[in-house]
């Protein structure tokens, strides 16, 4: 097996390759319990194969987007980390793609030096991210290396990819999951409760 040496389209900052090690390691710290991965299989209507963490949640403690290691059952290579599963948000960003905003964003990307700019750090922080996780958990990214999701760094091809990233790495990170955000708020938005699945809550701690 040979080891491509992929050059980053950008060189993060120490402190944005800072961010991206103590988010991931804090996510791995807590991986996803048996409730967690109930909902998430409810959600998405089949077992979350890869399932490490959950990356996000709902103001309400349901999932809203997961962790998935970067190497399935030891075999699958896996470059999606960041996956969307709550139903209203993967509704939402659907309803933007509908109407054509993967087109338009990509073409802004064209013409907007700062967003592009933006756009590419998100696809930096994103491979980080994942280099992080697979370090950790000893995955080989060999079948994934410099690939990360959505249509990143050059186009925008899967808003739901997208938003999974702002809704686990926060927002500023990026801009165009950004953008397609607060655009769905009247549908989705991580800090108003819309959930038609929950987590069970315990009786008692
Ligand atoms: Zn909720």
């Amino acid at each position: 097996m040979t080891q491509s040496t992929h050059q980053p389209a950008i060189e993060l900052s120490a402190q944005d390759r800072e961010k991206c090690i103590e988010l991931a390691d804090g996510l791995l710290r807590h991986r996803a319990s048996d409730e967690d991965i109930a909902v998430v299989e409810k959600q998405l209507g089949r077992y979350p194969r890869g399932i490490i963490s959950i990356g996000a949640r709902c103001v309400c403690g349901t999932p809203l987007a997961v962790i998935t290691r970067p190497l399935v059952n030891g075999k699958i290579p896996f470059p999606t980390t960041c996956y969307l599963t709550s139903p209203e948000a993967v509704k939402a960003m659907s309803h933007l793609e509908a109407v054509g905003r993967m087109n338009d964003f990509t073409e802004q990307l064209g013409s907007d030096e700062d967003l592009h700019a933006g756009y590419e750090r998100a696809h930096a922080m994103y491979l980080a991210f994942r280099h992080r996780v697979a370090e950790t958990l000893g995955d080989t990214e060999e079948h994934i290396e410099g690939t990360t999701a959505g249509g990143m760094p050059v186009r925008v091809k899967c808003l739901h990819a997208l938003l999974a990233q702002a809704l686990v790495m926060g927002p500023g990170v990026n801009p165009i999951a950004d953008m397609a955000l607060s655009e769905a708020h009247d549908e989705f938005n991580p800090t108003v409760c819309r959930c038609a699945i929950r987590v069970e809550r315990a009786e008692k701690e």
